[in-house]
């Protein structure tokens, strides 16, 4: 607590100028590391801490708000943060009826063309699959090479998650397609339920005034995708949504990301001619007034509050000099 009150005098005398975007994904116990990355899961608990703390100490706007203030140069309020959700998983229908109960909005990326009635999701798909695939190894083959993947041991297992998510990223979308018919095949078809929210929750939560961005149709890393596929990616997920919504879609998230190459130059103004008027990155640190519209950093957000508030607090020293 004490640690909690130098952090609330830091807020005080050197107030940030400069936005917060938080970058949720799946809010689930250790029930959910089945579909998500344990490094990308919060629990419900500690995320009502998150909810709570920034509501009485930061200045919490939705993006929209956020970026419409950076586009006329208007002011942003001290110590702002916006809270955003990449992928659609189910449980986010919680995390947003909890920001409500508190008065906040978020925005939440949806993959547009996963939910119910679509593809897998294939993030969560690899993970369900690589648990049934017979050991002691899997076999993939894209055209220019063939991958012996070991799976004897528990550790091969979860080593296998992160090669296998590695190969979809680097391929274009059709040697995707083609690696997860062998990945499928080889797990003798067994069936996998998907986690990911239906349409009318969706619906659900833009009407408890939470925003719904796109953030694809089906995930792939962009820049591996070819800008032809891209572009269909891009425009088409803000339509599937904008036809399930009935209203204008306006934020967009790149997938994939962390220390990978997850957007270009050309990828954001495919982004910009397909009506967006913004994207967030996975690229970590703080928005400022000058920060590309069309690159928003943000910041990944763990499981304890203290290391949310380290973040706010002590790193954006680091993270955007000047504050
Ligand atoms: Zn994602």
């Amino acid at each position: 607590m004490l640690r909690f009150g130098g952090y609330a005098a830091v807020r005080r005398f050197f107030p940030s100028r400069n936005v917060a975007i938080l970058r949720y994904h799946a809010i689930c116990g250790p029930e959910g590391f089945s579909y998500a990355d344990p490094s990308i899961c919060v629990s419900p608990a500690a995320f009502e801490q998150h909810v709570r703390y920034l509501a009485s100490h930061y200045s919490v706007l939705s993006l929209p708000e956020v970026v419409q203030r950076l586009h006329d140069r208007r002011p942003l309020p001290s110590n702002c943060v916006a809270l955003t959700f990449d992928d659609g998983y189910e449980d986010n229908l919680a995390a947003a009826k909890t920001l409500s109960r508190h008065g906040l909005s978020a925005t939440f990326y949806i993959t547009a063309g996963c939910m119910a009635g679509g593809a897998p999701f294939w993030p969560a798909e690899v993970r369900a699959l690589l648990r049934a695939v017979p050991g002691p190894r899997l076999e993939l083959s894209t055209p220019w090479s063939n991958i012996q993947i070991p799976l004897a041991a528990e550790a091969d297992r979860r080593a296998a998650v992160r090669t296998v998510s590695k190969l979809f990223k680097a391929h274009p979308i059709p040697v995707r397609e083609r690696l997860r018919e062998q990945l499928r095949a080889a797990a003798g078809h067994a069936p996998v339920s998907s986690p990911m929210l239906e349409w009318d929750q969706i619906r659900e939560m833009a009407h408890l005034g939470m925003t719904i961005g796109a953030h694809t149709l089906t995930h792939p890393n962009l820049p591996n995708a070819g800008l032809e596929d891209s572009e269909a990616e891009i425009a088409g997920s803000k339509r599937r949504l904008e036809d399930a919504l009935g209203t204008p879609v306006t934020m967009f998230s790149y997938p994939n990301g962390g220390a990978e190459r997850h957007y270009t130059p050309e990828l954001q103004r495919l982004v910009r001619q397909a009506g967006y008027a913004a994207a967030t990155t996975s690229r970590n640190g703080f928005a400022r007034p000058e920060s590309d519209p069309y690159a928003l950093e943000r910041l990944q957000v763990h499981e304890r509050l203290e290391d949310l508030v380290f973040a706010l607090e002590v790193e954006r020293f680091v993270l955007a000099p000047g504050r």
